[in-house]
């Protein structure tokens, strides 16, 4: 509970970024501070949604989920899938849209990144309205791939996130208005 506070106390918030109206939890922080990274690194372990026997690897939202979902893998002993946005990744890449409050976005992985039936462990530094993890579910399906479940470090209160992301089993570290 101590833990939570305490990451809780390191995301720093920043009004009107990055457009008015956002108030926007930074998690730069989080990783800056030694304590901080530990615990943090420690808390989506001990929290994982499913046992780490139950997913075989654990795929990163560009960009913060590539700032700890790689540690994070380590420590369990699996591989990272990185899901990137379009266009950073040499083809041959397979590819998800989605839709954002204004306009399309694309995720993609490399067409060889998840195998069929692999159980994947998605994970992002944050869920708001929960479009982007949703997306990367999508495509992890769309590879042959199955999503184990999703593991956050921050969640957005008052956003309907996690519901729209539908039955995974999911674990979030802390939440914020
Ligand atoms: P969603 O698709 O759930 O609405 O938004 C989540 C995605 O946007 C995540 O990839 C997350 O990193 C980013 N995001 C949205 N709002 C914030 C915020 O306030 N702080 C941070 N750090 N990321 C955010």
């Amino acid at each position: 509970h101590e833990r939570a506070e305490f990451l809780t106390s390191l995301f720093r918030s920043i009004k009107g970024f990055p457009k008015e109206g956002i108030n926007f939890r930074d998690f730069m922080p989080v990783l800056e501070n030694a304590e901080g990274l530990q615990i943090m690194l420690e808390g989506l372990e001990k929290a994982l949604p499913i046992p780490a026997d139950e997913f075989d690897s654990v795929a990163g939202l560009e960009a913060r989920g590539f700032l700890f979902g790689p540690a994070l893998a380590a420590r369990l002993g699996k591989g990272f899938i990185a899901v990137r946005k379009a266009g950073k990744l040499p083809p041959e890449v397979i590819g998800e849209d989605y839709t954002l409050e204004y306009g399309t976005a694309r995720v993609e992985v490399e067409a060889d990144a998840v195998s069929r039936g692999e159980r994947v462990l998605i994970v992002d530094d944050l869920i708001a309205t929960g479009g982007t993890a949703k997306a990367a579910a999508d495509l992890i399906r769309k590879c042959g791939g199955t999503v184990a479940g999703f593991s956050f470090v921050m969640q957005l209160e008052g956003l309907s996130g996690i519901e729209e992301l539908g039955d995974y089993p999911t674990s979030t570290l802390v939440s914020m208005p």
